[in-house]
């Protein structure tokens, strides 16, 4: 089915007020999720919501919890999410960190025990926003491992994003790269299943270690492993990455890594390391925004090959939406799946038809 943005954005917000959520806080959340659906990234959209709902119910998600500064040194922020909707305690982070980047030019922020911070990218797009560069290195703890090392067969670490982000030119847009270390996301799997799709090689392992395009082998006990990007067993640059993240996001975080000493209750918990830049401390601005300009249109000026033409790192998800702007579409099963959960929360579905009918 399709749903306007703006009545989706409704029900999410009221299925969060009813799951516990201050109207605040239902606002923030609800802005990331859809803003995901509409981003083209429906693994990190409303398709979530039965997640949190089940995590809140086991006591791994706590609604309407702040952000708290554990560290304040100079350049140096570290926060604890407190297990609190990271989507809302990342934001809030992530606004102190950009307030403290006015006076030091630079800024070190950490973020540990964080549930699900959930598209990354809006982070680096907060930051854009503030005129400013960011870098973010994130960690997944909390649960099973999903990633399979490069050589490996079984799971060892979590899909461990990176995002930078950069304002654009006086031509160019902004520069969103946001992406797993894994070939895909665990969302983008459940988005598979749910759609009945089978997967393109490359993606899954199942329980065995053997190559697999079933995505329903990532929700199966005992589960299959995602492949790290880069090859077609995995490949070992992805492998390095998430490696080098579960250091630098759950390592100087605290929040830990994956390793199997560190609790796992089966929830989600992010930790995020991010580090935020005032281009204008290090060079001219003009200077900066030419340069921008001048590789972008360097890059773009080459005749497409078969996956082509050439686009920018955040352009697809500008694209998507553009095209999303009056209707995002969601798979019925991930549908279904809302509205139980929006019962179980006393959310009707009666009440639903209404938000929708408007
Ligand atoms: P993806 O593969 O769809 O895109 C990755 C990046 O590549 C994006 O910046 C995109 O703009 C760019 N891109 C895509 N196609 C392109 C093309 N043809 N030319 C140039 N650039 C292109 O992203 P993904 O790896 O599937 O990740 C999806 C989302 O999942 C991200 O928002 C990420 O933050 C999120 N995620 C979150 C967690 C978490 O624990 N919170 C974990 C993993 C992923």
């Amino acid at each position: 089915m399709d749903i306007a943005p703006a009545r989706l954005l409704e029900v999410t917000r009221r299925l969060l007020r009813y799951a516990g959520s201050h109207a605040d806080e239902a606002e923030v959340v609800s802005d990331h999720l859809v803003g995901a659906n509409l981003a083209g990234h429906d693994s990190h959209g409303v398709g979530l919501l039965p997640f949190y709902v089940r995590s809140i119910g086991k006591g791994w998600l706590e609604p309407n919890t702040r952000a708290k500064l554990v560290r304040d040194e100079g350049a140096l922020l570290s926060f604890d999410g407190g297990y609190g909707y990271g989507q809302a305690v990342a934001r809030e982070a992530m606004l102190a960190a950009l307030e403290r980047c006015r006076d030091t030019g630079l800024v070190l922020m950490t973020l540990r025990d964080a549930h699900h911070i959930g598209r990354v990218g809006s982070y680096g797009e907060q930051s854009i926003a503030a005129g400013f560069v960011s870098i973010h290195f994130v960690n997944v703890i909390d649960h099973d491992p999903l990633v399979a090392p490069y050589g490996g067969r079984y799971a060892r670490y979590g899909t461990n994003p990176i995002c930078v982000a950069m304002p654009g030119g006086a031509e160019s847009p902004p520069i969103l790269l946001d992406m797993a270390t894994s070939t895909y996301p665990l969302g983008k799997t459940r988005v598979a299943m749910n759609k009945g799709e089978t997967l393109p090689d490359g993606i899954v392992l199942d329980p065995d270690g053997e190559p697999s395009n079933d995505p329903s082998v990532m929700f199966k006990q005992p589960g299959g492993a995602l492949l790290p990007l880069g090859g077609e067993l995995g490949g070992h640059k992805g492998y390095g990455l998430a490696f080098v993240f579960e250091l630098l996001a759950g390592g100087l975080s605290g929040g830990g890594t994956i390793q199997p000493g560190t609790p796992r209750r089966g929830g989600i918990v992010n930790n995020m390391t991010t580090i935020v830049i005032d281009p204008a401390r290090l060079v001219e601005q003009p200077w900066l925004e030419h340069e921008l300009d001048a590789l972008v249109r360097y890059s773009l000026d080459t005749p497409a090959n078969a996956h082509g033409p050439v686009k920018l790192p955040g352009e697809p998800e500008r694209t998507t939406a553009a095209a999303r702007r009056d209707r995002i579409p969601i798979d019925p099963t991930t549908w279904s799946a809302i509205l139980a959960a929006g019962e179980q929360v006393g959310l009707t579905q009666t009440e639903v038809a209404a938000v929708l009918e408007g």
